[in-house]
């Protein structure tokens, strides 16, 4: 039996060529595709194309367009058996974590993919990437698709999307996933870590939940900033704040009356570490207890695309019982770890 995935084109490199008269890169049809690569005629699938109607580049992505794949991909769920998203590669981690939260109890693959080379260039990485992300977008055993979650294809490895981070504006290999292995690596056979996959502990039914605020903030710390900065935020309902290595920050006075009126305006702090590796352990060192003291929440060793897009996902839902920390805290979809 062929399987069925859904190609949803939305912009970026992958889908530019180069016109070699000019030099320069654009965008071409996408509905031409299957002539461009017409190797993706072999793979054992059947694939439909959806193509945004101006393609984006992602640094013009963001919540409407999160909203409009989720409920796209709401709309077919039950027609396709997996999901592909070629996507532009600057801000994939942001839709991937937000697709992540979106598209509850996914028992299908959602993948991302994009390239860092145009599809049209000699020494392009995108037919590698379009391609192998195919099979992975189609891989069933037992009936079951073997790939649940949403997750980011990117020069020969498959990553959780809500892990991933962009390392690399220069090299093929351009995401990583510092705190979780990887799902899947493709060399002569297309090997999956079973052990590394995500399976939903709650046997819900699948559903779309587009829930989306934007009155979040996220900043990040440095030697000798200006604590009046802080005092100069709008009133914002969610800080992201980026402090050093395993939690601290400035150990002054300043510092906790600064946060504790962010605190007492209601703003909700999530704490994240600078380093992309490791994460948040409040009461390691004396400077972080200024967190402790003010109820801040620990982000763990959630990247900051994740802590974004989770908190712009639970703040105010209400499909969420408990309060935003309580929520924030838990691991949704493989987010962070327990
Ligand atoms: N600026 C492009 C984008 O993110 C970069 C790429 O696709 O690689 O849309």
């Amino acid at each position: 039996m062929k399987r069925k995935v859904l190609l949803i084109y939305t912009g970026g490199t992958i889908g530019m060529e180069k016109d070699y008269e000019t030099g320069s890169l654009r965008a071409f049809d996408f509905g031409n595709i299957f002539q461009k690569i017409p190797e993706m005629k072999l793979i054992e699938c059947e694939i439909s194309v959806y193509p945004f109607k101006k393609p984006l580049d992602s640094s013009d992505m963001g919540p409407t367009e999160w909203k409009m794949i989720a409920k796209h991909i709401g709309k077919n769920y039950d027609h396709y058996d997996g999901f592909l998203i070629l996507h532009g590669t600057d801000t994939m981690s942001y839709s991937a974590s937000a697709l992540s939260f979106m598209l509850k109890n996914l028992k299908k693959p959602v993948i991302l993919t994009g390239s860092q080379l145009p599809i049209g260039d000699l020494r392009t990485d995108a037919k590698e990437n379009l391609l192998t992300s195919l099979y992975y977008a189609s891989l069933y055993e037992n009936n079951e698709a073997v790939i649940q979650e949403v997750a980011v294809y990117f020069e020969y490895k498959l990553l959780r999307g809500n892990r991933t981070l962009k390392y690399s504006a220069e090299f093929f290999d351009a995401y990583q996933t510092p705190n979780y292995p990887i799902l899947g690596q493709s060399g002569v056979h297309l090997n999956v870590m079973k052990d590394n996959l995500w399976r939903s502990k709650t046997n819900g039914k699948f559903e779309v939940d587009t829930h989306v605020s934007q009155d979040v903030l996220f900043w990040r710390i440095f030697p000798g900033m200006h604590l009046n900065h802080f005092t100069e935020i709008p009133k914002v309902k969610v800080l992201v704040l980026q402090v050093f290595g395993s939690g601290t920050i400035f150990n002054t006075e300043k510092t906790l009356q600064t946060l504790q009126a962010l605190r007492d305006q209601g703003t909700e702090i999530v704490v994240i570490s600078q380093c992309v590796s490791g994460g948040i352990s409040f009461g390691k060192y004396s400077n972080s207890n200024i967190f402790t003291k003010i109820g801040a929440i620990s982000g763990n060793d959630i990247t900051a695309e994740s802590a974004i897009t989770k908190a712009m996902h639970l703040l105010n839902n209400p499909k969420y019982e408990g309060g935003f920390a309580e929520n924030f805290v838990k691991n949704i979809c493989g987010e962070v770890s327990e």
